[in-house]
C-alpha cells in the first residue's frame, strides 16, 4: 500500500498518534509489528493507526 499523500492538508483527518497523541502525517513500517510514525517519531503497531473504523 502506497503512502497516498494527495490529501495529507487536513490535520483534522489525521490518525492520532496511540503514542503521543499528535497527528500523525506519516507511518513508516520499521518491521513486522513495528511502525514508525511521523513527525512524532513514536514506535507504533502498523495496524494500531488502521483500525479506527474499517468495518
Ligand atoms: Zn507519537
Amino acid at each position: 500500500m502506497p503512502a497516498d499523500d494527495a490529501d495529507s492538508s487536513a490535520p483534522d483527518s489525521l490518525p492520532a498518534c496511540p503514542g503521543c497523541g499528535n497527528p500523525v502525517t506519516m507511518t513508516a513500517t520499521s518491521g513486522p509489528i513495528t511502525a514508525v510514525v511521523a513527525p512524532c517519531g513514536c514506535q507504533v503497531a502498523p495496524g494500531a493507526l488502521e483500525s479506527s473504523d474499517s468495518e
